[in-house]
């Protein structure tokens, strides 16, 4: 199939104005203006896609899902579900990293790469990280360091818990040991070999990273933390750690609760963190997609469960962009090209020529989804899912 998408304005991230763009098989083969007058072959051969007053943007990469369902913490059944293929294409996510969570016993690296193998055969593009939360680190053969040789899912490892009462209460020199294993997993498998951090509500915010840099030859961004826009005090961390050149990740799914209790929108931390002159490159958002999203009380105890959503990256882009006033370029930025290079996934989250063919296609005004590409195949059409999960 060869698909032409005509007269649209392309956000690649960085607007490339009104142009053409050619999926060929499964990857961007041309972008240019007029492309279409420029084409020998006869138009019936294409299926062409009239583009006015509609833009294009890379399918979004999705740093953080949990992908096989996570939770529990309020006993057995409040373990959540496993997402489905629609709840990520129908919110424009073509690319996702599935990850455990504070449950490694009942949750378990094989489930987690055989439900991400699934993801993939019904379209998507996903990757996992060994690990979970807990230290040391549950993992698939002896060691962290050949996960990510050896697995072709793994890109690092995590989301592993500091600053939380789930957490395995961590030495620095605990999170200095796994980074330098996952570093070498990965520069020996070309892979990121990233550590991707789960952030808790204790006061002790960034500190043990902060300390395993300082004592370490480790840099900055290996580590990679998630849940910055908890509180207004974990953002302003979350900016001097960005300003000595580190990575932060805001979640975009959240409740009523949460943010009566303080927490920041994952578009307005966006907005807050690019006025403070955070690049983008070191900004990004994910979902926690299918998490449970426990409410504590202030003993700990469990008091109310709800569950992450997919979706609520693209409802964050969309309110990044039409609500904080973000630039377009930039709130597509970083849900598509800075997770997917710090990712190091050279193929992903960028509209060039010979990159995957992961396109969403919105309306321009209110950016309303309506197609969605993944590898070259429309999954999304008219904003209705065309293409299914096998059990949906
Ligand atoms: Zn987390």
């Amino acid at each position: 199939m060869i698909t032409l998408i005509t007269n649209i304005e392309v956000y690649a991230p960085e607007y490339l104005g009104e142009v053409d763009v050619l999926i060929t098989d499964k990857r961007i083969a041309a972008i240019e203006a007029d492309l279409q007058s420029k084409m020998s072959a006869p138009d019936s051969i294409f299926n062409t896609i009239d583009g006015r007053g509609k833009v294009l943007m890379p399918g979004l990469v999705d740093s953080l899902v949990h992908i096989t369902g996570g939770g529990g913490e309020g006993g057995f059944h409040t373990r959540t579900p496993q997402m489905q293929l629609t709840d990520a294409t129908l919110g424009g996510v073509t690319t996702l990293v599935g990850v455990l969570g504070t449950d490694a016993t009942t949750r378990t690296l094989s489930d987690l790469l055989a439900k991400a193998h699934a993801l993939e055969t019904e379209g998507l593009s996903t990757y996992c990280h060994t690990g979970s939360y807990q230290l040391p680190a549950r993992t698939v053969l002896d060691n962290v360091t050949d996960d990510i040789i050896l697995i072709d899912k793994f890109v690092g490892i995590g989301e592993v818990a500091i600053a939380d009462h789930r957490s395995s209460q961590l030495r620095s020199s605990e999170l200095m040991r796994v980074a330098s294993e996952a570093r070498v997993g990965g520069m020996i498998s070309g892979k990121a070999g990233i550590v991707s951090i789960h952030v808790g509500d204790s006061d002790s915010m960034l500190h043990l990273l902060h300390d395993a840099i300082e004592k370490s030859d480790l840099p900055v961004t290996q580590f990679y933390p998630t849940h910055i826009n908890r509180n207004q005090a974990l953002v302003d961390a979350g900016i001097e750690w960005a300003k000595g050149g580190g990575y932060i990740d805001f979640t975009t799914s959240t409740n009523q609760k949460f943010i009566d209790e303080g927490e920041m929108l994952a578009a307005h931390a966006l907005a807050y963190c690019l006025k403070q002159g955070v690049p983008v490159s070191q900004l990004t958002m994910s979902s926690d997609g299918n998490a449970s999203l426990p409410v504590f009380d202030d003993n700990g105890e469990l008091v109310g469960l709800e569950v992450g959503r997919v979706r609520s990256l693209y409802e964050a882009l969309q309110q990044a962009v039409l609500e904080f006033d973000v630039p377009m370029e930039l709130a597509v930025a970083s849900v598509t090209r800075s997770p997917a290079d710090l990712l190091k996934l050279k193929h992903k989250g960028r509209i060039e020529v010979g990159a995957d063919a992961d396109l969403v296609i919105a309306t321009k005004d209110r950016l309303l989804l309506e197609q969605v590409y993944a590898k070259g195949r429309c999954l999304v059409s008219e904003g209705r899912a065309i293409v299914k999960g096998t059990f949906e």
